[in-house]
């Protein structure tokens, strides 16, 4: 029996839930949410450790799990992260934001602790299989592709007045609030850009993004002797998820196979980066390392939350994470204390020049 704890499981990430129920040699062990919803579930399946809100780690402790899906929405995610990589317990990652802001500590800490970092985030867990087996000489470039979300094909003009209910409404992926946003600014991809380079070592000129809007392709890796290797499907999570939770098993899935004779069209585009600026700050922000990334997801959670709560416009979000980018030191931190001090300044920033806006 492999034991999974599921840490945000009331969210879209929770289906998870039901691969875990269709798996005989898998159980949930644990459950963690934000949100009382999970009550209902913990009591359904008779779970023993649940737990809304609170300290996260307390909860892992005490159920002792085999594998962390942490699909914790933000920097909220980080503890769990740092805890399963810590002890070298097998981490399924849908909350990319702990990475890309702990970045190199991250790192350490699966280093010190050698156990698995399995991406849940579709090209991630996509690129990761394209990866399998390759010796890293061989791999020229990473691709990942980006849907571009709802507002694709638009010019920064027609953005000025658009709702929050218009950029919560994607074309082809059913997700968390937060993650929409991230989609329709095309932050999600900048923050994918950063989560492949941290998973894979493979610097950010050699990570490529390009869109492609029925999100078939989720990844694809460039080889030296000219070979690109793509992994296909229905934008469908259970198949990222299950991977994950059944690594290396495979196990079958639900998902519906693609019907290739029905007539498949591929089509990509490059990404509009002035309209968009927030993938090209996030290369930036990459690029300048140290706590740069934590200071862009931290700029950026923030003007989201200000966006969903009606107190920023849409094109203000890429502003707000470019002025605050413009103003932290993004030295790196030694310790998760100054990575939790870089986050609060990024946040302290960001609300600034939110507040600015009203004023
Ligand atoms: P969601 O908003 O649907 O769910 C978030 C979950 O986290 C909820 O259960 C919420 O209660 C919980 N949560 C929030 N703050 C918490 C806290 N402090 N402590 C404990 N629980 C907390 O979001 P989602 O779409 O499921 O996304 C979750 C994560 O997975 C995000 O990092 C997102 O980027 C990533 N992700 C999601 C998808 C997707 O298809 N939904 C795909 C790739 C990556
Ligand atoms: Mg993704």
């Amino acid at each position: 029996m492999k034991r999974i704890a599921v840490l945000g499981a009331t969210g879209s990430i929770g289906q998870a839930l039901e691969i875990v129920d269709a798996h005989p040699d898998l159980e949930v062990c644990a459950l963690a949410s934000g949100s009382n919803e999970l009550d209902a579930l913990a009591a359904a399946r008779g779970v023993e450790h649940a737990q809304v809100g609170g300290e996260l780690t307390a909860l892992l402790e005490r159920a002792e799990p085999d594998v962390v899906l942490n699909a914790v929405v933000g920097f909220a995610g980080l503890p769990a992260t740092m805890w399963a990589l810590e002890r070298g317990i097998t981490l399924a990652l849908a909350n990319k934001e702990s990475l890309v802001a702990a970045g190199d500590l991250a790192l350490a800490a699966r280093e010190r602790g050698g156990g698995l970092l399995l991406p849940v985030d579709s090209e991630h867990s996509a690129l990761y299989q394209c990866l399998e087996g390759r010796a890293p000489e061989t791999v020229q470039a990473l691709v990942l592709t980006a849907s571009g979300g709802p507002f694709r094909g638009r010019t920064r003009a027609e953005l000025e007045a658009v709702t929050r209910a218009d950029a919560l409404a994607h074309p082809t992926w059913r997700m968390g609030p937060k993650i929409t946003i991230d989609s329709a600014t095309l932050a999600n991809k900048g923050l994918e850009l950063l989560e492949a380079h941290f998973l894979f070592a493979v610097p950010y000129e050699r990570i490529e993004v390009v869109v492609h809007p029925s999100s078939v392709v989720h990844g694809l890796v460039r080889f030296r002797d000219g070979a690109a290797i793509a992994h296909l499907g229905h934008p469908d999570m259970r198949v990222p998820i299950s991977f994950a939770l059944t690594y290396p098993e495979r196990s079958a899935t639900e998902a519906e196979p693609l019907d290739l004779a029905a007539g498949l069209t591929l089509e990509f585009e490059p990404p509009d980066l002035e309209t968009f600026p927030l993938l090209a700050l996030a290369r930036g922000a990459g690029e300048s390392g140290g706590t740069h990334p934590c200071a862009y997801n931290a700029a950026n959670e923030a003007a989201v939350q200000a966006f969903l709560a009606g107190r920023l416009p849409f094109l203000r979000i890429a502003e707000v994470v470019e002025e605050t980018l413009a103003t932290v030191d993004g030295a790196p931190a030694s310790d998760l204390d100054e990575l939790r001090e870089a986050d609060a300044e990024a946040r302290r920033l960001a609300e600034r020049a939110i507040g600015a806006v009203l004023t």
